[in-house]
């Protein structure tokens, strides 16, 4: 994804079981590979990930949480 990964996009990288098919590659976004989970990010577990990465996404959005 040259430009980015828009807010709501699922990365053309995500395989249908949710694993990155750039991981260990040097290909793989600085980004990604830096980040490190937290509870705050991650909850307790993958549903509440989820939620909360949907909310992320959501207020994060460029045309704001309210279009
Ligand atoms: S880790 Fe980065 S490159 Fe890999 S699937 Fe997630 S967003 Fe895409």
């Amino acid at each position: 994804m040259p430009n980015g990964k828009p807010a709501g996009v699922r990365c053309v990288q995500l395989t249908d079981d949710l694993r990155c098919m750039l991981f260990g590659m040097p290909e793989r976004p600085v980004f990604c590979g830096t980040l490190q989970p937290n509870e705050q990010m991650c909850g307790a577990s993958s549903d509440e990930a989820l939620h909360i990465l949907t909310l992320l996404e959501i207020e994060t959005r460029p045309e704001g949480p309210n279009p």
